[in-house]
This record gives C-alpha cells, structure tokens and sequence, in this order.
C-alpha cells in the first residue's frame, strides 16, 4: 500500500533521492534531512500508513534491528529512538517513521520534555484493571 501525495512513498519509490543505508522487501532507512545531530536517520516501513497503529504487525517487525544497526554505524555511545503519531505530538510526515537521533552532548540531538503527572497506587490499579482487560 502506498500514497500517490506522501512525500517518504515517493522516497521509497525513488521519485525523490534520499541518502539510502538500507532497503529491503518491507523496510527503508535514510538520513534526515534536517538533523538533529550527525547520523539522525529514519527508518520506514513502505507499507503506507499514518500511525503506528495502521501498520500491520509483519511490516514492523524489521524496524527495530534496522534502527539498532542505524545506531551501530553512527557511533553514537548515546542515542534516542523515537516515533511520532499526530500533529500534537510533533508529527510532520504522515507516513511511520521511527527516528535514530544521536546525543552526542547536552544541546545536540533530541530535547526532552517529562511532564510527569501525580498519582497513587489505586489511580494506577484502577487503570491497569482497564487496559489488562484489553490487552
Ligand atoms: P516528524 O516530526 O514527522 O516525526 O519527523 C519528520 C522528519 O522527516 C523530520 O526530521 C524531517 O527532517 C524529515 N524529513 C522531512 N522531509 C524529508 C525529506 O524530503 N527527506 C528526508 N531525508 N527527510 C525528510
Ligand atoms: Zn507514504
């Protein structure tokens, strides 16, 4: 499945050039454009979907050895892997894309925010009674 409009389908087609690492039946990997640090790059199923949660099961499965390998090459001793999935939560491209950013220091790579919020063990028992009823 891919989109005629999104811009990493046509990466993956060739239709735009990408500085490609690797390429295989149901994955792609390529340096970011516009780095966070030196060796940010994504790693991309070539099934078409927005979210992670429109990708099946099989087109994932190879994303995480890739990123891993992403990280070996670089050399980076400190890295982030991150995955973005809506506008809020800092999603440009509209195609699953998993980042390897480097954190070679404090001010290069990726800036975390960690709001953490209050809570207490009934709070977490009742919501762990909901989502284990779903899982
Ligand atoms: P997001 O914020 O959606 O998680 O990240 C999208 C990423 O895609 C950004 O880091 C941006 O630099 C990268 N990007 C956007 N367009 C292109 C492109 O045409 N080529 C490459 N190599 N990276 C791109
Ligand atoms: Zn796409």
């Amino acid at each position: 499945m891919s989109s005629a409009t999104c811009i990493f389908c046509k990466i993956i087609k060739g239709d735009i050039p990408s500085f490609k690492l690797f390429e295989s039946d149901k994955v792609f990997a390529f340096l970011d454009i516009q780095p966070l640090s030196r060796g940010h790059a994504l790693v991309i199923p070539k099934y078409h979907g927005a979210k992670l949660t429109d990708i099946p099961d099989e087109d994932l499965q190879e994303i995480l050895p890739v990123a891993k390998k992403l990280a070996k090459i670089s050399g980076a001793e400190d890295f982030n892997i991150l995955q973005n999935n809506g506008r809020i939560a800092h999603q440009v491209v509209d195609h699953v894309h998993f980042h390897m950013i480097p954190k070679p220091n404090e001010t290069e790579g990726l800036g975390i925010g960690w709001p953490t919020q209050k809570t207490d063990m009934d709070k977490l028992k009742a919501l762990f009674e909901e989502l284990k009823s779903k899982m």
